[in-house]
């Protein structure tokens, strides 16, 4: 009897599953029968069999064998591991083998007998290597290119990787061999950077939806961090297992120590501990219940726990691609999960002032500016928080076309539960800078946001009376607002870039764009800040 090669009796016989999931069967069929694909879909939902249920299909009709193209060292072994576990052929070249173990997997290659390989992307900038695959493509003997983690061709992405460059030239070299690129991160301009340097223009797109339902995401103004983020645990998530990211290992390990003096079983996580602590703390995350795992970013790939009720943000993740996968590790059960982030001026000052002083090419810091500025667009949105996340990765679920309405509702989101007041802040926007340019011009330096709203209060200090600045013009003349609400507006411009905070004492400078906020010309509205919400209205509450 001959074996199977319909892709539903293979995902049947090889893999134990009863259906494909999305677009999977739409894929595999496509590039089964010699087409390019270009796969987005999020982490989780099955990239792998995409390319791996097309190659056995292709080898056993005689097509030879699949190179698959993966940055992933220990995804490879697991991947290798269990495709032979099920007896598929698979082996992998990369910098762990030795020589000789490299020549043993050199040699099933050539053989025909392998079915799959996956090899690291420096492996194609091999003379040898390449030398080998010419000679299995003249012989009809290479089935397909999958190319994973696809975003790696790109310089928008976080983790470009020089090799991919030249994953281009296989389309000219190998013509007639279908290729296949997976990725789960892929705004425009990524999307756009692969087509182009991976050559897939011919190539179909499969875009899987990156939304995520059961996560209601939810981003409170920073007032007292950790009294905030004690209520959130008391309120919502009494005895659940969750994550709370941090940006320093210092403040993971404070943090850590303050929830086990609040009652709160917490553990830290981050790359400054012993290897053998992390796994220690990883394996209980994992196999206890309700443990609080307090961690940097470190903490997180690969872990694969399906009961995680929610992911807390001490402080702003760098972009949004970090956001949403961070945020991604909440309800992979598919049960109600939350996203909930704190978030404040320092943060913005923060971030900005890590980016200008890195040592970084200037295009890349622009790039990371650029980005910086999308993530604080979504944390100080007054509209649906879930479309504006879906909308950075290209995807509209409002169903209302490009740009269309800013009203829809996705229902589980803070702003769509509980919308904001908004309040028209232009002419406290030019208030503001108007004041920041008075301080420039009489004093010759800047200053930074606290004192700026003291003289725009016209509140009397120390500072104010030393340094002559109850005498500017402007002093007093923002005496209608809250110090909440200047703090909105302060962090406002910064995130617009209309405001920059500089140097050591996050001084403020106006910048080329505050031209047309002085104005008049550009319109800002605000949301309404927020008292905290006393515990007894919490909805969950007993
Ligand atoms: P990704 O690479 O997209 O993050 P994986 O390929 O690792 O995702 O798949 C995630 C999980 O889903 C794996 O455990 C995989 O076995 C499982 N899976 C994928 N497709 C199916 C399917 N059609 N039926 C059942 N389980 C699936
Ligand atoms: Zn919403």
């Amino acid at each position: 009897m001959s074996p199977a090669t319909d892709p539903l009796a293979l995902l049947h016989e090889v893999f134990g599953y009863a259906q494909f999931r999305g677009h999977q069967q739409a894929i595999v069929d496509h590039v089964i029968a010699g087409g390019d694909a270009l796969v987005l879909m999020p982490t989780g939902g099955g990239k792998s069999l995409c390319y791996q249920v097309p190659a056995i299909a292709r080898h056993r009709a005689g097509q030879g064998v699949a190179v698959v193209v993966s940055p992933l060292i220990a995804l490879m072994h697991d991947q290798v591991g269990a495709l032979e576990e099920a007896g598929v052929h698979a082996a992998f070249l990369n910098s762990t083998l030795d020589a000789a173990g490299a020549q043993a997997v050199e040699r099933e290659l050539l053989s025909g007998r392998l079915v799959m390989l996956y090899a690291a992307p420096e492996r194609i900038t091999n003379p040898r290597f390449l030398a080998m695959l010419d000679s299995l493509h003249e012989r009809g003997r290479l089935s397909l290119v999958a190319i994973d983690e696809a975003h790696c061709v790109s310089q928008w992405g976080h983790d470009f990787r020089e090799e991919y460059l030249q994953l281009g030239q296989l389309a000219d070299r190998y013509p007639g061999v279908p290729r296949i690129a997976l990725t789960a991160t892929a705004d425009e301009h990524t999307r756009a950077d692969i087509l182009d340097r991976l050559q897939l223009g011919q190539a179909r797109a499969f875009v899987s939806s990156f939304d995520r339902p059961n996560i209601r995401y939810a981003i409170v103004e920073k007032d007292n961090a950790r009294a905030q983020l004690l209520r959130f645990l008391r309120d919502e998530h009494e005895g659940d297992a969750g994550i709370v990211y941090c940006q320093s290992r210092r403040k993971v390990e404070e943090t850590a120590e303050w929830l086990v003096a609040e009652g709160i079983s917490a553990l830290p996580y981050h790359a400054g501990l012993d290897a053998d602590v992390r796994r220690r703390h990883q394996d209980r995350f994992l196999r206890e219940e309700g443990l609080v795992m307090v961690a940097t970013v470190a903490f997180g790939m690969g872990i694969d726990k399906p009961d995680v009720r929610f992911v807390a943000h001490l402080d702003l993740p760098k972009n949004i691609e970090g956001y949403y996968q961070e945020t991604g590790r909440a309800g992979r059960d598919g049960e109600p999960a939350d996203a909930w982030m704190t978030y404040g001026l320092a943060d913005v000052v923060n971030q900005r002032r890590m980016i200008d002083e890195s040592t970084a090419a200037d295009d890349f810091k622009r790039l990371q500016i650029g980005k910086l500025e999308a993530l604080l667009a979504l944390a100080e949105s007054l509209d649906c928080r879930r479309q504006r996340l879906l909308a950075y990765f290209g995807e509209d679920i409002s169903g209302a076309g490009q740009g269309g309405g800013g009203r829809w509702r996705c229902g589980n989101c803070d702003n769509c539960l509980n919308p904001p007041q908004r309040w028209d802040a232009t002419e406290a926007a030019r208030k503001a800078l108007s004041c920041v340019y008075r301080f420039w011009q009489h004093s010759g330096i800047g200053y930074g946001a606290g004192h700026l709203i003291d003289v725009l209060r016209g509140k009397s200090t120390d500072k104010t009376r030393e340094r002559g600045h109850e005498q500017l013009s402007t002093f007093g003349i923002g005496a209608d607002l809250s110090e909440a609400q200047w703090r909105g507006v302060v962090r406002q411009l910064i995130a617009l870039g209309h405001l920059a905070s500089e140097g050591e004492y996050n001084t403020l400078a106006l910048t080329d764009s505050a031209r047309a906020v002085l104005r008049g010309e550009v319109k800002i509205e605000l949301r309404e800040p927020r008292e905290p919400a006393p515990r007894t209205r919490s909805s969950r509450s007993r």
